[in-house]
């Protein structure tokens, strides 16, 4: 049986995140959680694959208790079981160290697996450095933003898009994709599968110690970059509207900026003005 297995992130469900401008933090408390949208064709995938060529789905993800939440939808939509992630020591860190995780735990709790799934990036970082350093981490080969996906006899084929051609390719599994969010249309949620999210115990919960994490690799300690500071841009220049009829919008334009219209023409307007 296939052994497949697909990571998910829970994100905010906002399209503009909000931030804490005095502590430079995401203000996750503000917004409900969700499967990052990428995630979800990632699954989605994955359980195409299942029903056509058959196997076993784990769905994997790294965040606060609360991510269990996108573990259970995943088995609500007919993963097999789920993995969380979970430890205060994993708070905070960069894709590099995430990926780390990922993969030890991958290894730990899914051991035989055959292909690794990733949505292509995240709607809250949006890096998709992820899953390509999740296949060196594991030292297997992995290809991006595929959007068409088959697996037959030990080998994906799988389509991409990539600078406006069609590319066709193979990979040997076991092996890593990451899938774009445009060609499948992911699936609602069957009320039987809302009941087998509830009732069997398909989650194992497992802390940094549990995974048997290095403590100097884990987390925002054992991440490289930090994030010096957050903001949002704001902008520099002020809007005017001018109204009424366009004789009056042309004199108003000329009232307020004629030295700067009189500048880029090489003309004194005033006197020119004046003296006519
Ligand atoms: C406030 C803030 C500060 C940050 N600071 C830094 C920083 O200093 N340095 C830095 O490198 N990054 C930083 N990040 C990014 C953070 O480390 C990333 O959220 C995380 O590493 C995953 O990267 P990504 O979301 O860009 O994933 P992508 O690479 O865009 O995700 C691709 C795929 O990887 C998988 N994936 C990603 N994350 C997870 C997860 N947690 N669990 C399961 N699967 C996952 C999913 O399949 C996802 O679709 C920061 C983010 C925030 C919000």
């Amino acid at each position: 049986m296939l052994k497949l297995v697909v990571c998910i992130k829970q994100v905010p469900m906002v399209s503009e995140l909000p931030w804490d401008p005095a502590t430079g933090t995401l203000q996750r408390d503000l917004a409900e959680g969700m499967m990052n949208p990428a995630c979800r064709s990632a699954l989605d995938t994955a359980l195409r694959i299942k029903e056509t060529a058959g196997g076993e789905i784990t769905a994997i993800t790294m965040g606060p208790p609360m991510a269990e939440e996108v573990l259970r939808e995943a088995i609500a939509l007919g993963a097999d079981r789920g993995v969380l992630l979970t430890d205060r020591k994993m708070a905070g860190a960069d894709t590099s160290v995430t990926s780390h995780t990922l993969a030890r735990a991958i290894e730990k709790a899914c051991p035989g697996f055959e292909l690794v799934l990733c949505g292509f990036s995240t709607s809250d970082s949006e890096t998709a450095q992820v899953g390509p350093q999740l296949a060196e981490e594991l030292d297997i080969p992995g290809v991006a933003y595929v959007d068409e996906i088959e697996v037959s006899g030990g080998a994906v084929r799988m389509r991409r898009i990539s600078d406006h051609f069609l590319e066709t390719l193979e990979m040997d599994l076991p092996g890593i994709v990451t899938v774009t969010t445009g060609h499948y249309a992911p699936r609602h949620v069957p009320l039987g599968g809302l009941q087998a999210a509830f009732t069997a115990a398909q989650i194992v919960t497992l802390d940094a110690a549990a995974v048997g994490l290095d403590s100097e690799w884990i987390g925002a300690k054992g991440s490289a970059t930090k994030i010096r500071n957050v903001y949002s841009p704001t902008a520099g220049k002020k809007n005017i509207v001018l109204t009424g009829a366009p004789k009056r919008i042309v004199e108003q334009l000329f009232e307020r900026f004629d030295d700067k219209i009189g500048g880029a023409i090489g003309k004194d307007l005033k006197t020119d003005k004046n003296s006519k």
